[in-house]
């Protein structure tokens, strides 16, 4: 040992948000006699490391974690709701901070809010925990046994549908929404509950999945299984075309250290796992490429006739704060024919302010966020720079972007998808649909795509190894192929289950 880091392990991690977490809690499942390091950059901002901010009950402590997310040089203010931001502004969600340049070339449409976490528990430990699986040409063809993945994928989520069943109204937001849309869908893309990777404890309180949920007892039980926090992973190491371990910094002292690994996985994000491995000299042609986002749309509707409905008497006696972001989650499935997935939030307050005067019945103000399956084109991509760094040191990242005349039809159809969602609803709430600056979902795919060929266009095999270089994995939404519209996480962590069985059966032949 030196320091705080072993000299050698079997597996060495980059990168503790959910899909870095899978690889932990699968090695620890199937091959816990394996020796595992799990590096992050970030610091530990939760108790247990990798837990959900919004378990934090006291709000001051749930801010400091926050800001303490949000990378080395965070230069922008951070808002609540995506709704709160309209076309052109610039800002992080709290947790997370935005890539400080190159986030659009002029002439290009760019990511102006292409954004990442640097703590334990990376996004995983901001977000909203959606997580519907992908449907028709969402899928991933490629991967055999995708549906038992994402089966298990949801056990290691923490995923249900019930922990909102109660909030006032949802079951009538459905019922309206599903008048709309359902006719012609397949049962499994009709209007339903959100899966959300949320859970009410004994006491009612709710308990929103990070990593921690995904490492699971298994994971902090495991004695052969060290978490590294603020540990810059700078480069791997790679000999005759095998990962033989890692370079790493630690932020604590700025002492560098070297961890010899069987296998390394980077699963540190769509932006820097390629950068990682770009820095690290493994540049298949098809790295950072194919970078998708989901062009985002966002209205927001009041339900009519709700005083007069039964649920109002139940909305009337919640108290104020009982009702959040989330509550009430309803899903309009992605369709090939509607190539856009629908989030479906009942709120406690609007997202576009009302009348003064005018307060409305909690939960009966809808927030509409529709998310829209991308072009996808191999120009769109990451890229780096050898002298240019970053504020960790590492090649500095530009954002190469472009909307095609399709993504322009699909985004013109999805506010005319919503605009009929909201009249479903009720009374639209503001004038019209709007686009939010792109990078907003936070959904970014693409980067270090898989592929059933090593033909230049995928950067790894089923399985997330990467093409030509044995012990070498990636994991991530970067790993998704598909125009996926719906949210990824649940794809993404499907995807490392896969890819941490084979990672198991490799290290076999080192034992
Ligand atoms: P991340 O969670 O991003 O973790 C990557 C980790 O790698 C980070 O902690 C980072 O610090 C670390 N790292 C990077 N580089 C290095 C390095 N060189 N050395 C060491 N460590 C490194 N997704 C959904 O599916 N549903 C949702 O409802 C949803 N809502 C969201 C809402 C918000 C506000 C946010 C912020 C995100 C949301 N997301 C949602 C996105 C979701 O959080 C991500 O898809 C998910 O966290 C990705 O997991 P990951 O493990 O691949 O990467």
């Amino acid at each position: 040992m030196s320091g705080r880091f072993p000299d050698q392990v079997d597996v060495a991690i980059v990168g503790s948000g959910p899909t870095g977490a899978t690889y932990a809690r699968v090695l620890s499942e199937e091959a816990p006699h394996l020796r595992v390091a799990l590096l992050e950059v970030g610091p530990t901002i939760t108790d247990p490391p990798g837990s959900h901010v919004k378990n934090i009950a006291d709000l001051q402590a749930c801010a400091r974690a926050q800001r303490r997310s949000e990378g080395p040089a965070p230069d922008s203010a951070t808002i609540d709701n995506p709704g709160q931001v309209r076309a052109g502004m610039r800002r992080a969600r709290p947790g997370t901070w935005l890539l400080p340049d190159g986030a659009a070339v002029d002439g290009e449409d760019g990511m102006p809010v292409a954004a990442m976490s640097s703590n334990v528990g990376g996004m995983g430990a901001h977000w909203t925990a959606a997580c519907p699986s992908p449907g028709e040409s969402e899928r991933i063809r490629a991967v055999e046994g995708f549906d038992e993945l994402l089966t298990q994928a949801k056990r290691l989520l923490g995923v249900t549908t019930d922990a909102f069943e109660t909030a006032p109204f949802a079951q009538e937001v459905r019922r309206r929404l599903a008048g709309e849309f359902d006719g012609g869908r397949a049962l499994d893309r009709r209007v339903q509950p959100m899966p959300l990777a949320v859970h009410r404890r004994a006491d009612g309180s709710l308990a929103w999945s990070g990593s921690d949920v995904v490492f699971g007892d298994v994971s902090r039980d495991n004695p052969n299984l060290t978490l590294v926090d603020e540990a810059l992973v700078r480069r791997v190491a790679v000999k005759d075309a095998q990962a033989v371990g890692v370079e790493v910094e630690d932020r604590t002292d700025a002492t560098v250290h070297r961890i010899r690994a069987h296998a390394v996985v980077v699963a540190a994000d769509s932006l820097r796992t390629p950068q990682l491995l770009w820095a690290s000299g493994v540049r298949p042609p098809a790295l950072g490429r194919y970078l998708n986002d989901q062009a985002q749309v966002v209205f927001a509707a009041r339900l009519s006739g709700a005083a007069d409905h039964p649920d109002a008497v139940r909305a009337a006696g919640t108290p104020a704060g009982v009702l959040d972001e989330q509550s009430g989650v309803s899903w309009v499935p992605y369709v090939d024919t509607a190539p856009f997935h629908g989030q479906v939030m009942q709120l406690d307050a609007s997202p576009i302010p009302l009348a003064e005067t005018d307060d409305p019945i909690p939960g009966s103000i809808v927030g509409l966020g529709w998310f829209c399956a991308k072009d996808l084109r191999a120009e769109d991509r990451v890229e780096f720079h050898d002298l240019e760094r970053d504020a960790y040191g590492m090649p500095a990242i530009r954002i190469r972007y472009r909307l095609t005349e399709r993504d322009h039809e699909t985004i013109a159809r999805a506010k005319a998808q919503i605009r009929r969602a909201a009249a479903a609803l009720g009374e639209p709430i503001g004038d019209e649909p709007f686009l939010l600056p792109l990078g907003s979902s936070l959904h970014y795919q693409g980067t270090v795509r898989l592929g059933a060929d090593d033909d230049g266009t995928s950067v790894c095999d089923p399985n997330s190894r990467v093409w030509g270089h044995a012990g070498l994995y990636v994991a991530g939404n970067g790993v998704i192929p598909t125009a996926i519209a719906c949210n990824p996480t649940l794809t993404a962590v499907a995807l490392a289950i896969r890819g941490a069985r084979d990672v198991a059966r490799y290290c076999k032949d080192w034992l």
